[in-house]
């Protein structure tokens, strides 16, 4: 387990679209790892394999109630919608409002490689969709509406 720079939005690699993972080896199971801890030490809720600079379908992410490992993860079902703050940890001392589904429902592996279904409302949704947006080299940025404040 180790500590991984993030990548920060002016970084090409954030823009890139990620490739899907073909097997689960040893290498995935230590991203994984070091996602997790990279996260954690960064007070974040969810990190994407591309803000460590790997292009590889990976994400975490924990919004207090456990860390969730998701590998391929697609989105299958939304619903309803939800406006409001949002911030990554590539866009360092920023926050702006974003409009989201409420309602976010993920197909995905984990990391023993079986299928698995995801769901959330609020905080939960708003960080899947931001998560696997980093995904296709999508920033929350992109899709603020109003202005970016600093904090
Ligand atoms: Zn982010």
């Amino acid at each position: 387990m180790a500590l991984r720079k993030i990548r920060l939005s002016t970084d090409d690699i954030l823009r890139k679209k990620s490739k899907e993972v073909v097997e689960i080896n040893d290498k995935i199971l230590e991203l994984l790892d070091d996602m997790a801890d990279t996260m954690y030490n960064a007070n974040g809720v969810g990190l994407a394999a591309p803000q460590i600079g790997v292009l590889r379908r990976v994400i975490v992410i924990d919004i207090g109630e456990g860390l969730i490992e998701l590998i391929n993860p697609v989105i299958i079902e939304t619903d309803g919608e939800q406006f409001g703050e949002e911030g990554c940890l590539s866009v360092p001392g920023k926050l702006g409002d974003v409009r989201r589904p409420n309602y976010c429902k993920v197909e995905a592996l984990n990391r023993d490689g079986e299928k698995i279904v995801v769901e959330g409302e609020g905080l939960m949704a708003r960080a899947l969709c931001h998560e696997i947006d980093h995904l296709e080299g999508i920033l929350y940025i992109d899709k603020v509406e109003g202005i970016i404040e600093d904090i």
